[in-house]
Parts: structure tokens; sequence; C-alpha cells
């Protein structure tokens, strides 16, 4: 009955990799999927995630049982308690639905399937670029999706006369996709001034916030710093949501673990969002997986461990900035044509190069650099002795 099934395309950013791996060059580098590597090229797991693995091993109290629907208490309450921060009022007025989820993806999958079954506006604005797979997750649930101005080619910088525009044209009451910091592909980032009149503007045409917080940490190598936008919406007691992923500032990709909270105006309103949400859960995928949230509720619960996160967090954040300098450098010396500082001037894993699909191309099939065709590089894949092979390759493609 399936025999005249067509052929799906691969997935434009996780074919990046399909690809690098048919390659069988020795200078091969691959800046596609954002996942860290360290300066020898190699996959990272956190030593505190390992200790935090080795106490959960050695504990035989610890069972294999299927967790609620809404996931382990311990790992909801120290997640909401990270990105809204820990003195927040929503957490201690008790006004924070939230539920343990299948990482960042599956934590906007369950927010968007919220809102199509409880929210009265089924639109949701999402700025224009962004990650690959937002349109498709908010329109398999079911939402209309538009896109706001976000970035501006020319300045490589962020639009925000076009996004402020396009905001107040929206429909009051629509939803809006922010990206909590280290925005995916660009690296570009509102300033907390921008922020706040993000904020203004969303409130006062009832917009409903919904935050993607994939790199908490990862932008500025502070937790606090990172959450800043987030919270902002938060302290002026209106709703929101929030969808947190571990895959990057944990390095727990494949556990997939992550978190949605959604911020509400009573406990009351609290309680009964968070008894909707197990609907929406259970008939998709019942409940959580259980080891991933055992790892990031035992390190968030522990003091001296959750330091050490801190600490390699920021070494993973510093690395990252270290070769945007270092990348920034070598295209100076270079000489190569055109102003190449947005390297250093954006944040987070991505570097949006500016650099066309042809271009990259060329870089693919002359220098073995595989990255997305829209230009944007993982600087997290980058390491310091591969600077100058990936300069020689971004030089030689602007100048031929
Ligand atoms: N949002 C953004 C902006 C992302 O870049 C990613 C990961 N690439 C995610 C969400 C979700 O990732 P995951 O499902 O692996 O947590």
């Amino acid at each position: 009955v399936f025999a005249n099934i067509s052929q799906a395309p691969e997935d434009p950013i996780l074919g990046v990799t399909v690809a690098y791996n048919k390659d069988s060059s020795p200078h091969k580098l691959n800046l596609g999927v954002g996942a860290y590597r360290t300066e020898e090229g190699k996959p990272l797991v956190l030593d505190v995630v390992r200790r935090a693995e080795k106490l959960l091993v050695s504990d035989i109290s610890l069972k294999k049982e299927y967790l609620p629907i809404t996931g382990l208490a311990d790992f909801n309450k120290s997640s909401a308690k990270l990105i809204l921060g820990s003195d927040s009022p929503a957490i201690q007025e008790n006004r924070v639905a939230t539920v343990q989820c299948l990482s960042g993806t599956g934590s906007l999958r369950v927010g968007a399937e919220f809102l199509k079954k409880h929210y009265n506006q089924h639109t949701i604005y999402i700025p224009s670029p962004t990650w690959g797979n937002h349109p498709k997750i908010f329109m398999m649930a079911g939402l209309s999706v538009k896109t706001y101005r976000y970035y501006d080619p020319a300045t490589r910088g962020l639009d925000f006369e076009g996004l402020q525009q396009d905001l107040s044209a929206a429909t009051s009451g629509s939803i809006v996709l922010l990206h909590a910091c280290a925005h995916n592909p660009t690296g570009v980032d509102p300033t907390l001034d921008q922020w706040e009149h993000i904020r203004k503007l969303m409130r006062s045409k009832g917009l409903l916030p919904f935050f993607d917080s994939a790199y908490q940490g990862f932008a500025s190598g502070s937790l606090d710093a990172d959450a800043q936008s987030v919270r902002m919406f938060v302290a002026d007691g209106g709703e929101c949501l929030a969808a947190q992923s571990y895959a990057k500032n944990m390095g727990l990709y494949g556990e997939r673990i992550g978190a949605l909270s959604i911020v509400l105006t009573s406990a009351d309103v609290a309680r009964k969002v968070e008894s909707q949400l197990k609907l929406v859960i259970r008939p998709m995928y019942s409940s959580p997986p259980i080891h991933g949230a055992s790892i990031v509720a035992t390190i968030l619960n522990d003091r001296e461990m959750y330091h050490d996160w801190t600490v390699e967090l920021k070494a993973m954040a510093d690395r990252i900035i270290s070769m945007r300098k270092q990348l920034y450098d070598a295209m100076c010396a270079k000489g190569t044509p055109g102003d190449w500082s947005h390297i250093i001037k954006q944040i987070g894993m991505f570097t949006f190069t500016g650099l066309n699909p042809e271009q990259v191309a060329f870089m693919t099939s002359e220098y073995h650099v595989y990255m997305t065709s829209d230009g944007r590089i993982s600087m997290a894949g980058l390491s310091s002795s591969k600077v100058t092979h990936l300069s020689d390759a971004m030089h030689a493609a602007v100048t031929r």
C-alpha cells in the first residue's frame, strides 16, 4: 500500500551532517549542527553530569517506574527557578505551571498544542529568520504561522524598526515567539533597552509572549543574564510561556530533557492549566523519560554541583567567544573584503556570516566546510587548529 510513497527530503540542518559523514576528506569541517565540540573537535559530556550519573547509579532506592504525566516534580520546580529566577514572585505565588517535556522541541510542541486547545487566538508570529523547526512545530499543532521582521542583512544586526512595525500591526492577542537569548540562526539579540520596548509594545497590544530558551548560559556565560528577557516579561505580572532545553547548556542533547513553564495570573489558574497540560501530554507520549530529568534535578539541587556546572558552562561559552575572536582576527589579517565585525558582535552558538548559498556550496565542494545554506556557522564546531582553513575558505568564497 505504500509502494508509491515519495522520498522525503533530508532535514535542512541535520542533512548537513549526513553530507559531512559521506565526505572522506581529512580536512572536512562540520559547522552545521549546533552541538558543542571541544578544542579537539570531540563531543563533551560535562564532568558534573558524569558525577550526577554516578550518584544516580549508586542509589539503590532509585526506581525505573513511570514518572507522572507532568514529569519529575523536583526537576520542574528547579527548572522554573532557573529560568524565572529563584526570587521570582510568580514562583512564590505559585502562579507557574511547569511540565517536563522532551527537550526544547517537545516543550514548544506541548505549549503549541495547549494554545491551540485553550487560547482564543491561533496565530503565532515567529521571527524572520528563525530556527527551521519553529514553523513546522507550530503548523503541526494547528497554529497559523506568520513572521515578523527581525534581521537586517544590511547591518547584519537587528531590524528593530521592522520588528516594531510588524508587532504593532499584529492582530491583538496573537502569540509571539521570542528567542530568550542567542537568537538562532542570526546570533543577534535585542539590547535590554530594546527588550523593554518590545515588552511594552506587546503588553499594550495584548500579544502573548512564548519564549524559546535553548541557550541559557551559552550566550554570555551567565545563566541570569541570559534569562533577563523572560524575567522582564514576568516582572510586569502578565502571562507568558517559556520552553527550556538542557541540550546545550548541560550537554544533554540525546537525553531529550526540557521544560515548559506557563506563567499565569493566579495559583488557581496555574492548577487548572497544569490539569489541562496533562490532557495534552497523555495521548502524545503518556509521560516523559526519567534519566535526563534525574541528572538535571541532581545538579540543580546540589549547591556544589550547581556551582561546578556554572564553571563548566562558562568555559564552553568562553571557548565559543574565543573562536569568534580568532576567526575575526584571521579575516582581518587576510584583508578579506567587507566588514566582518558581526562575527564578534553576534552572540551564542552561531554566526550568521552573510555568505550566500552559492558561496556556501563553493566552500563545501572546494574546502569541505559544511554549514547550512543560509551561511550559518556553528562556532562551537570550530577549533583553533581549523580557523585558518575556515578563513581560507571564506576568503576564497568572497573573492572568487
Ligand atoms: N530552539 C532553538 C532556537 C534551537 O536552536 C533548538 C536546538 N537547535 C531548539 C529550540 C530545540 O532543541 P532541542 O529539542 O534539542 O532541545
